[in-house]
């Protein structure tokens, strides 16, 4: 199914220019994923783009088709989420009393906390219909909003004690907005979990696997270290491992002092040429395999 809508040029949500190079036209099943790199301060992104109206229709048409986000493997927790609660566990001061998860999917996350924390509360926001019911009608989790981008904050400023964020931002169109929020809803020692692709060290084709359209972000440590300074969330942990990047923040207060280094343009911009020189032989075999009609 080909999915259509209009494209519109974005501005870098760090300078707010269009100084970009062109970085790929396609994505993950050859989609058109016009990603971009920002001359200025080397943050990637998509551009042009659909608009909001547009990703919501791509996620309710295509999406759900593409990435089930519902499964039948109930009790399935896979080892993944494991690593969220052991990374998240050495910052807990207290025992926490309730936790968010962003985009929980199933709950698996929730679950893991829960199985270790016995009293802890559980809130969730979730785009998919399938998920949520799963998870209030299962586990009796507090359902906050379907909509990730909505005022789902409002009235629950300083409650939470754990947000996890876990490959959300990525997805989202106004990154900063969904990190104020996060910071608007911790309580003082509340913590965040937040974890994305890393674009300093990606995994597998560009072009036919980690470009993907509806990624519009592809952060890397300066650049997520950008974002999270400017929605006053402060760094306890950051760690780039096997192709992701995660960190644990905290509330705290915008160092104005911090800017992107001034050549981290040049040194993604040279990290994406080396990964792409680096995947010439295994893309020109699949691009065989494809001919022979073997993939
Ligand atoms: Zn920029």
């Amino acid at each position: 199914m080909v999915f259509e809508w209009p494209m519109n040029v974005a501005h870098c949500a760090i300078c707010g220019d269009d100084n970009v190079r062109r970085i790929s036209k396609k994505g993950q099943f050859n989609e058109e994923v016009n990603v971009v790199l920002c001359k200025n301060d080397g943050f990637v992104y998509l551009s042009p783009r659909w608009d909001e109206a547009g990703y919501k229709k791509y996620y309710s048409q295509k999406y759900s088709s593409i990435f089930p986000q519902f499964d039948n493997q109930e009790d399935l927790i896979e080892e993944p989420y494991e690593r969220v609660v052991s990374r998240i566990n050495p910052h807990l001061k207290n025992t926490p009393s309730n936790a968010l998860s962003i985009g929980a999917g199933k709950g698996c996350v929730l679950r893991l906390l829960k199985r270790k924390f016995e009293n802890i509360d559980c809130s969730a926001i979730e785009p998919s219909e399938e998920c949520r019911k799963y998870l209030s009608e299962n586990f009796g989790y507090s359902i906050l909003a379907d909509d990730i981008g909505s005022n789902w904050d409002d009235g629950i400023e300083d409650v939470f004690d754990i947000i996890v964020l876990r490959h959300v931002l990525e997805h989202l169109l106004d990154p900063i907005d969904s990190l104020n929020k996060v910071r608007n809803s911790l309580n003082d020692s509340g913590i965040a979990y937040i974890a994305v692709p890393d674009m300093m060290y990606p995994k597998g084709s560009l072009k036919r696997y980690f470009f993907r359209a509806p990624h519009v972000s592809y952060f890397s440590k300066s650049t997520l270290s950008y974002f999270l300074n400017k929605a006053c969330l402060e760094i306890i942990e950051i760690k780039e491992q096997d192709g992701e990047l995660w960190c644990i923040v905290k509330p705290g207060n915008e160092d104005k002092t911090k800017t992107i280094p001034a050549d981290n343009a040049s040194i993604q911009l040279n990290m994406i040429r080396k990964y792409k020189k680096s995947q010439r032989i295994s893309e020109f075999k699949s691009f065989i395999a494809r001919l022979i009609g073997r993939e």
